[in-house]
């Protein structure tokens, strides 16, 4: 990318003015879940290299016992029902979470949404979702909205929406020192970022310019990660959903390294459903599925073999200026794609997938 073209671009960039509906920023956030939250609860999780808090979001009951088994021991004796103790479970459980990388705050948005239809029967938009209202009520749900506060907190603009790839490069990945981008994906060849060489640090990494989603997880592993595998292994949800954004179209990525043939066929069969969904409602998701299987791992697979859940990915879009998508489009994508999940894990409890 040209630096000149880029410094340009990014001159003066602000936040970018947003709905009421957009609620993504760590205060923003904060001050929802303070004053809005009286059917579920709030606590936090950890906090992140920068020191800042992680919240999580919980509604329904909680159904898992104290450990007996562990994941590797109860999976060789071919009872990993031993370890999720789906058996006991009434429910089915899932775990959301968004915004590991910090400037894909669009599936933050749409939670928050969700979190308000099931505390005040509408969206922020006053829209009421009967389907997905209904299904919430026969879950149990935990949703960490911001799950790496800190690169939010350098992420300005609060929405691409409209926005250009430079800005989105800049403040998602950021600036070398010598004023070149730091470009993805080869920024993923240093972890930690060498961060006396960086003049401005992406909202990717945290405070310690660290990329979660790629963390070293068996050595030194970062407070927000810690933070999300603690939670994962303590609910050892059915599904656990990853909400990441991109500036492509909308859609789940391939199955995971980590997921077994049943659970491949399941992480295609909800994508099918979801992607369905979206055409219906003219949304422009990805036209075919992503069928390739990861051959590298990431963060929710780390989840996956914490838990037991089936790891999903799903990329929103931004809405930047190469893939237009508006605010509200945003939000629908998220909440339909919540609603679809839903739907599919009632059905079948996210199983077999084993
Ligand atoms: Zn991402």
């Amino acid at each position: 990318m040209n630096q000149s073209l880029l410094t340009n671009d990014i001159k003066g960039v602000k936040a970018s003015p947003v709905p009421g509906f957009w609620i993504t920023s760590n205060k923003a956030v904060t001050g929802y879940l303070e004053k809005n939250v009286s059917r579920g609860r709030v606590s936090v999780i950890g906090h992140s290299a920068g020191k800042r808090p992680v919240y999580a979001y919980e509604f329904g009951e909680k159904e898992t016992g104290p450990q007996t088994v562990s994941f590797s021991s109860a999976y060789a004796v071919r009872k990993p029902e031993l370890f999720s103790q789906q058996d006991r479970k009434k429910k089915p459980s899932l775990l959301i979470y968004s915004a590991i990388h910090g400037a894909e705050v669009e599936g933050t948005a749409a939670l928050i949404n969700l979190i308000h239809i099931i505390e005040h029967g509408c969206d922020l938009r006053g829209k009421k979702w009967p389907g997905l209202s209904g299904m919430a009520e026969q879950y149990r749900l935990v949703i960490v909205p911001l799950s790496q506060p800190d690169g939010r907190e350098r992420y300005v603009p609060d929405s691409m929406v409209g926005q250009s790839l430079a800005t989105f490069q800049y403040y998602a990945h950021g600036m070398w020192k010598d004023g070149t981008p730091c470009l993805y994906p080869s920024h993923k060849e240093t972890l930690p970022l060498p961060l006396e060489r960086i003049g401005h640090l992406g909202a990717y990494f945290n405070d310690n310019g660290v990329n979660c989603q790629h963390d070293d997880f068996f050595g030194t592993v970062q407070p927000e990660t810690a933070a999300l595998i603690a939670l994962a292994h303590t609910e050892r949800p059915d599904c656990i959903l990853s909400c990441h954004a991109c500036e492509a179209d909308p859609g789940f990525s391939g199955p995971h390294m980590t997921n077994s043939a049943a659970a491949e066929a399941m992480t295609i069969r909800i994508a099918e459903a979801v992607l369905a969904k979206h055409l219906a409602a003219h949304l422009r998701p990805y036209g075919k599925l992503n069928l390739n299987r990861h051959s590298y791992f990431y963060l929710q697979d780390i989840l996956s073999m914490a838990s037991g859940a089936l790891p999903l990915l799903y990329e929103f879009p931004h809405g930047a200026v190469n893939v237009p998508f508006t605010h509200d489009e945003i939000v629908d994508l998220g909440l339909i794609l919540f609603e679809e999940l839903m739907r599919f894990g009632l059905k079948t409890r996210f199983m077999p997938r084993f």
